[in-house]
C-alpha cells in the first residue's frame, strides 16, 4: 500500500514536497467497512497561495522547455504508473468503495489520458500559410496559459485528475489540482509519482479541501484556466465565478442518461449491458444509465431480464474477489439516494425491486442493493432528477419518436444509448438525440482519450470539452503570426 495511504494525516504537495496543512481536520472513512482511514486537513488560504505561487514560479523554465522533453516525463510517469498498478488500483477501490474490476478499469482509462497527452507534440502544432500578402507569410503557434486549476469529483479518484493535468502540463502550463475532499489519496499518490517521474517542483500542485478551497482558486488572480468535474449546480457555479474573474473554463456537470431499447433489439445482451452501465460503480458514474426506455412490446421481457439479473448480482466490499457492485460513497449519500426510492412510491412508480431490502443494505458499509422501477413517468422526480446511485428506472414509450424526445426533454444532456438491429433506427438516433455522447449496441459510452467528453445542455458549461483535440485548445493560447523580411 502505498506511503499516503498508511500515514494518519494527509499531506498537500507543494513545489514538490510533501507539506503538512495548519487546516481544519475531518476523519475520512473507508466506505465498504465503515473503518477510519485518514485525516484530511483543508488548506488554509496561505497554503493555497503558495501552491499557485508555486506553480507560477515553475511557469516560465516549464513553458519553455522542449515539447518533446515535457512529454517524455509523461512516458516515464506512464511506466511508474504501470509498476504502481496494483497499489493504485487497491488505493482506488478503498477510498471510493468500487470495485477492483471497476478501478483496474478506470486505472487503464487514466493512462489513455497520459497516452494521448504524449502526443503533444503534434497536437500542438499550428498552421501556416506562405505568401499571405506580398512577402508577407502568416503562421499560427499554440502557447500556453500560465497557471491552470482542476476540480475533481469522488466518483473517478485517479482517471479524473489525469483529464485534466497531463495534457495541460505537456502543453506546457502549470497546475494546482484539489481532488473531492472524499478521496483525496489517490490524487496525492499519482502526484508523488509524477515528480518521481522527472516532473520539475511547482509544476504540479495539490491542496485540498472544499467550497472554501475551491473559492479561492476560482478567484485567485494568478489563475488563467480552471477545469471542473462534478455535480451541475456547481458546474453552473465554477463557470459562472470563474468567468467573471476573467478565467477559461470548462465546467462538466451532472447527467441522467437514456437507454433505449428497441423492440428488436438483442434482449439479453441489451439487458446485460444497461444493467452493467446502471449498477457498475453503484451508479455513481456521470455515464450511468439511469432511465431504460422501452420502445413497444420489448418493456415486460426486459424487465424480468433486469430483475433476473439484478437478483444474482453479488453486492460487497470492493476489495473482495466476486464483488460485483461496491458500496455508495458516503452514508449521506445512501440515505439521499434511499429518499428517491421513497420520492418514486409517492409519485406512483411501480417498485419491482427494492434494494434497501437486500441483506448488504442493513450492514455496516453504505451499501445499497440495486433498485428497478417500472411504470415510470417523464414528471416525475426520479426521471427527472440525478439520483447518482443503484436505482434504475424504466420509462415505457410506443415508439422510436417518443423516446427520443423524452431525451431531448431532459435538463441533461451527458449521453445516452440505442439497441436495436436496425441501421436506419441508429442512425436516426444518433442524428435527433441532443446529447453529446451516443451509443449504438453500447452501454452509455464514456468515449477513449482521443475524443472529447462532451456533454451538452445542463451537463456542462463553457465550450471547449475536456479530452480529446478540445484540450489542447483549451490549455493553450493561440498566436497568429505575420511575418515580412524585407530584402537586404
Ligand atoms: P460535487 O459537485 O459535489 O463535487 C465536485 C467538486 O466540487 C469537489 O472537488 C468538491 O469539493 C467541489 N464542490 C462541492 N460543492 C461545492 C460548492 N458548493 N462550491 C464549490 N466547490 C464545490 O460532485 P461529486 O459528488 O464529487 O461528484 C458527483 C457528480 O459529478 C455527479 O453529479 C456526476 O454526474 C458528476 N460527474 C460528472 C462527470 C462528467 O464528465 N460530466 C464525470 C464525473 C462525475
Amino acid at each position: 500500500m502505498s506511503s499516503t495511504a498508511v500515514s494518519t494525516v494527509l499531506p498537500m504537495f507543494i513545489a514538490g514536497e510533501r507539506r503538512e496543512s495548519r487546516g481544519h481536520a475531518e476523519q475520512l472513512f473507508n466506505p465498504a467497512t465503515g473503518a477510519p482511514t485518514v485525516i484530511f486537513q483543508h488548506s488554509t488560504r496561505d497554503e493555497i497561495n503558495a501552491a499557485v505561487d508555486a506553480a507560477q514560479a515553475a511557469f516560465p523554465a516549464w513553458s519553455r522547455t522542449p515539447v518533446l522533453q515535457r512529454c517524455r516525463v509523461l512516458f516515464h510517469f506512464h511506466g511508474m504508473l504501470e509498476r504502481h498498478a496494483d497499489e493504485l488500483i487497491a488505493l482506488i477501490t478503498e477510498e471510493n468503495g468500487k470495485t477492483l474490476e471497476e478501478s483496474k478499469g478506470s486505472f487503464q482509462r487514466g493512462l489513455e489520458c497520459i497516452e494521448f497527452a504524449g502526443g503533444a507534440t503534434s497536437l500542438m502544432m499550428g498552421d501556416t500559410v506562405e505568401r499571405v500578402g506580398t512577402g508577407v507569410d502568416g503562421y499560427s503557434i499554440r502557447q500556453p496559459l500560465g497557471v491552470c486549476a482542476g476540480i475533481t469529483p469522488f466518483n473517478f479518484p485517479f482517471m479524473v485528475p489525469l483529464w485534466m493535468y497531463p495534457m495541460a502540463i505537456a502543453c506546457g502550463n502549470t497546475f494546482v489540482h484539489k481532488p473531492s475532499e472524499r478521496v483525496p489519496r489517490s490524487a496525492m499518490r499519482i502526484a508523488e509519482l509524477l515528480h518521481e517521474s522527472g516532473l520539475p517542483p511547482g509544476v504540479l500542485n495539490v491542496v485540498h479541501g472544499a467550497r472554501e478551497t475551491v473559492d479561492a482558486l476560482l478567484t485567485h488572480p494568478k489563475i488563467r484556466a480552471v477545469s471542473f468535474v462534478g455535480s451541475s449546480a456547481v458546474a453552473k457555479y465554477i463557470y459562472a465565478t470563474a468567468a467573471a474573474n476573467g478565467k477559461r473554463v470548462q465546467a462538466l456537470g451532472g447527467a441522467k442518461n437514456h437507454s433505449v431499447v428497441m423492440p428488436d433489439a438483442d434482449l439479453r445482451s441489451a439487458a446485460q449491458v444497461v444493467m452493467a452501465s446502471s449498477f457498475g460503480c453503484a451508479g455513481e458514474r456521470c455515464v450511468a444509465t439511469s432511465v431504460v426506455v422501452a420502445v413497444g412490446d420489448i418493456a415486460d421481457p426486459l424487465i424480468a431480464e433486469l430483475r433476473r439479473i439484478a437478483d444474482s448480482m453479488r453486492v460487497g466490499d470492493g476489495a473482495a474477489p466476486g464483488s460485483e457492485m461496491g458500496p455508495i460513497i458516503t452514508p449521506e449519500a445512501k440515505k439521499r439516494i434511499a429518499g428517491y426510492v421513497d420520492a418514486g412510491i409517492a409519485d406512483g412508480a411501480t417498485l419491482v425491486r427494492d434494494g434497501r431490502k437486500d441483506s448488504c443494505s442493513q450492514s455496516s458499509g453504505n451499501f445499497l442493493g440495486p433498485t428497478i422501477f417500472d411504470n415510470v413517468t417523464p414528471q416525475m422526480k426520479i426521471a427527472r432528477e440525478e439520483i447518482f446511485g443503484p436505482v434504475l428506472s424504466v420509462v415505457r414509450v410506443k415508439n422510436l419518436q417518443e423516446a427520443i424526445d423524452l431525451i431531448n426533454s431532459s435538463q441533461y444532456g451527458n449521453a445516452s444509448s440505442i439497441f436495436t438491429r436496425s441501421g436506419n433506427t441508429a442512425r436516426e438516433f444518433v442524428t435527433s438525440t441532443q446529447t453529446g455522447m451516443v451509443g449504438v449496441n453500447v452501454g452509455v459510452p464514456a468515449p477513449t482519450a482521443i475524443f472529447p467528453f462532451a456533454g451538452w445542455r445542463g451537463s456542462f458549461f463553457g465550450d471547449l470539452h475536456a479530452l480529446g483535440k478540445d484540450s489542447v485548445q483549451f490549455y493553450t493560447e493561440s498566436k497568429v503570426v505575420t511575418c515580412r523580411w524585407p530584402e537586404d
